[in-house]
């Protein structure tokens, strides 16, 4: 899990480490108007990635059992005119992406990592771009020039706090160094998606390496876990089509052609029961009796702030997978989806928890009630257990992974 995280800097990079995987397991891509009924294939669209396996027995009416995911984490993204700084210094612009902990990402080694549109013969064409250096810092204020801060708390701007430090004095440009990564003249390069991530490889820690400390455990474990459960369902597929769907855009709200709020796998559903010689019937008996599994991460609860939680919804790391509920829907579980989860957990043999917010706090959500409501489909919320959740490195139990992959399977292969 480790490997793949740190392989998997942006949302871009997530798909490609999923479609390598898949690729090597006899994946094909399915391109837009040649979807054949029968096999193992997958759609990327940007940062968003659907795949899925038909087997011989499947008809148009056959249910879909879907893992969903999103490869999107809070993050610094960089400025389309990123050049600044203040005095000597030469700093880099970036807008805030999604529900960062700010704090998390100062005095961080950063690299720069996304995509690059740069001009061709055959017009506009994308590039990976992945440089692992540790080029940025965010430094602290020394505590000497804010000695309230650790009786006040801090406080940081998102405007004049956030600018990371990469050169002083004179030297490249942002768009030159950008060139120079993509392999382009400067002229080339088009637009771009570049982002900044924490350098520092992720790692196995805790007394015998209990837990894993990696960033984007929101939510590339569920991304990675969802790869390995569709793996293991597309060679024995039971009566339903074994699906993953990573989708991109979750902690900024979903609505984009790559978010949960998109036709992107609505749109898949439709080709294959087409391909299947479906029609408007089969469409609906195959909704009906479909499933999505929201993969996300859960909360455990925090020792140093118990208050925070529900008293009597405990959850701990390494003891299986969460089943997430909340009355007022910002989980889509509901009794029905709740018990095929339970019951997939129980055939899994692995103990499962089940989370309920505080109801005096604001409950955070996931794909989940987005894909409900976009598909008709029902969806239950689960995932494994964390802290530190959207800190630009989070920390997980090292044993849950095996035990969700194991419940996802069951579910995958029903
Ligand atoms: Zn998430």
């Amino acid at each position: 899990m480790a490997a793949r995280i740190d392989e998997s800097p942006t949302p871009y990079h997530a798909v490609a480490t999923a479609v390598r995987e898949l690729e090597a397991a006899g994946f094909s891509d399915a391109a837009p108007g040649e979807t054949p009924a029968v096999g193992s294939q997958y759609l990327r669209r940007g940062g968003a990635l659907v795949a899925w396996t038909v087997a011989e027995h499947h008809n148009a009416g056959s249910p879909a059992r879907v893992v969903g995911a999103h490869t999107d984490s809070p993050n610094l993204r960089i400025k389309p005119q990123p050049d600044a700084g203040s005095g000597p210094w030469r700093q880099l612009g970036v807008e805030i992406y999604g529900g960062a902990l700010l704090n998390s990402w100062l005095d961080r080694d950063l690299g720069l990592a996304g995509r690059v549109v740069v001009r061709s013969a055959d017009g506009p064409t994308t590039r990976l771009v992945r440089d692992n250096r540790p080029l940025l810092r965010i430094p602290q204020l020394a505590i000497h020039l804010d000695r309230e801060i650790n009786d006040k708390g801090l406080l940081l701007n998102r405007q004049r706090h956030m600018a990371p430090i990469w050169a002083i004095g004179d030297g490249p440009s942002f768009g030159s160094y950008l060139a120079e990564l993509a392999e382009v003249d400067e002229s080339d390069v088009v637009s771009y998606d570049v982002m900044a991530h924490d350098t520092t490889p992720s790692a196995l820690t805790g007394l015998d390496e209990q837990f894993l400390a990696a960033p984007r455990i929101d939510n590339l474990l569920s991304c990675f876990v969802g790869v390995d459960a569709l793996l293991a369902a597309s060679s024995a597929p039971g009566s339903s089509i074994p699906m993953l769907c990573l989708f991109d855009h979750e902690e900024v709200g979903s609505v984009s052609t790559a978010g949960a709020a998109s036709p992107l796998l609505g749109d898949v559903l439709d080709r294959i029961g087409a391909a299947l010689g479906g029609d408007l019937e089969s469409r609906a008996a195959s909704r009906a009796a479909s499933l999505v599994v929201s993969a996300d991460g859960a909360h455990a609860t925090h020792p140093n702030y118990a208050d925070r939680h529900e008293p009597d919804h405990q959850i701990a790391v390494n003891a299986g997978p969460v089943l997430k509920i909340n009355a007022n829907q910002r989980y889509a579980t509901d009794a029905e989806t709740a018990a095929v989860f339970t019951l997939a957990c129980e055939a899994a043999e692995v103990p499962m928890q089940r989370f309920v917010n505080r109801t005096d706090l604001a409950c955070g959500s996931t794909i989940g009630p987005i894909s409900a409501g976009q598909l008709g489909i029902p969806v239950v919320d689960a995932g494994c257990a964390q802290l530190a959740m959207h800190s630009a490195r989070e920390m997980a139990g090292s044993h849950d992974p095996a035990m969700f992959l194991a419940a996802l399977t069951v579910l995958l292969s029903a």
